[in-house]
């Protein structure tokens, strides 16, 4: 999917505002991400994501395998939680995308890679169903905890 260019950072920035938006011009960009709560890829997928989206924060809602969770649209409950966690993030961070994160050796879904790849293309399409005019990305981290965005969803 394309994206706008990056926008040009503002440098030298020292101070910080608990304010997404405050109106005096020090707005923060925020971006999500679905991730598995596996600490192993908590600052890989943040740090892919800042880039990605030029975003100084990651908002990020976790669980085990939330791939496997999003793709089976079970548990309702836990889904509802997601959903609501991300919206959270949207409408009050005014999030600029969304990254779903399947990783290798992931205890919540321990599926192959290629099964994992499926769940993934699934789960962003539910959450593409959900969340309409934001973009949705698929994210793999490997065996050498790089991120690897799935290019085909
Ligand atoms: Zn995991």
């Amino acid at each position: 999917m394309p994206l706008p260019p990056c926008r040009a950072r503002k440098s030298g920035r020292q101070t910080l505002s608990l304010a997404t938006s405050n109106g005096q011009g020090t707005a923060m960009r925020f971006c999500t991400a679905i991730n598995c709560m596996d600490g192993r890829v908590q600052l890989p997928v943040i740090n892919y994501l800042r880039e990605r989206f030029s975003a100084d924060y990651v908002d990020s809602v976790t669980e085990p395998g939330p791939n496997l969770i999003l793709a089976r649209q079970e548990p309702e409950a836990l889904v509802q939680s997601i959903l609501a966690r991300v919206t959270i993030s949207i409408k009050r961070h005014s999030s600029v995308g969304i990254a779903l994160v399947g990783h290798y050796n992931c205890a919540g879904n321990p599926a192959s890679k290629e099964e994992q790849v499926q769940h993934l293309l699934a789960a962003v399409k539910f959450l593409r169903q959900q969340y309409a005019g934001i973009p949705i990305i698929a994210l793999w981290v490997d065996e050498t905890w790089q991120v690897n965005e799935i290019s085909d969803v």
